[in-house]
């Protein structure tokens, strides 16, 4: 019981870290347009980065973070040029809690950012999401576990925040819940090769 409940503490603790030099160096070598290197699985130091656990981000300046702007910008860039339907921070080797989810359940939304995102509800049974894959492990692809939907909460790049129910988890029409999941694995150091389906 008292274990219990030492770890739902610890689970609820998040680090709100500053950009470190390094994190700067990455996100001003290059402008809005210039896409980031996408880190690796089948690069060992790579691989160990995409495994970290990312930090929140200071909520109150979000607006008026320049260096955040650029990496948000930046990653949007790296996302088109991959042709990917999301990615996260610490894919371009920043570990910070932020990631670009495309809204196929809101087209006119197109992308939208998420900051110190949060699942906060979910039901209890998962989904064998069909041909699941990333921009960090090439060629290839696998069936998922997933929640086929969330509540989530999250900040946008303007500083607003946001609590909604996301949905869809069909490939072949809406999988926008599926996408959210995907790129919040990503800030906890998982990738969806973890979470495969049992084979059938
Ligand atoms: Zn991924």
């Amino acid at each position: 019981m008292i274990h219990s409940i030492a770890f739902s503490l610890l689970l609820a603790i998040h680090f709100m870290t500053p950009f470190t030099e390094r994190e700067l160096e990455i996100i001003h070598n290059g402008d809005a347009q210039t896409p980031f290197r996408v880190l690796q699985t089948t690069d060992p130091v790579d691989s160990l980065m995409l495994r970290m656990q990312s930090n929140d981000i200071d909520t109150d300046s979000i607006a008026h973070n320049a260096s955040l702007q650029l990496l948000i910008e930046r990653l949007k860039t790296t996302m088109e040029v991959a042709g990917g339907v999301g990615i996260a921070a610490p894919q371009a080797g920043i570990l910070k809690n932020v990631f670009l989810f495309t809204r196929i359940d809101h087209p006119e939304k197109d992308v939208c950012v998420a900051i110190n995102p949060r699942i906060i509800d979910h039901p209890v049974n998962k989904i064998c999401f069909e041909r699941d894959g990333c921009l960090s492990i090439p060629d290839t692809g696998g069936n998922s576990l997933r929640f086929p939907w969330v509540e989530v909460e999250y900040w946008d790049e303007k500083g607003q925040h946001h609590r909604e129910r996301l949905e869809g988890y069909s490939r072949k029409e809406d999988f926008t819940a599926v996408i959210f999941q995907h790129e919040y694995d990503h800030l906890q150091g998982i990738l969806f090769i973890d979470k495969l389906c049992p084979a059938q």
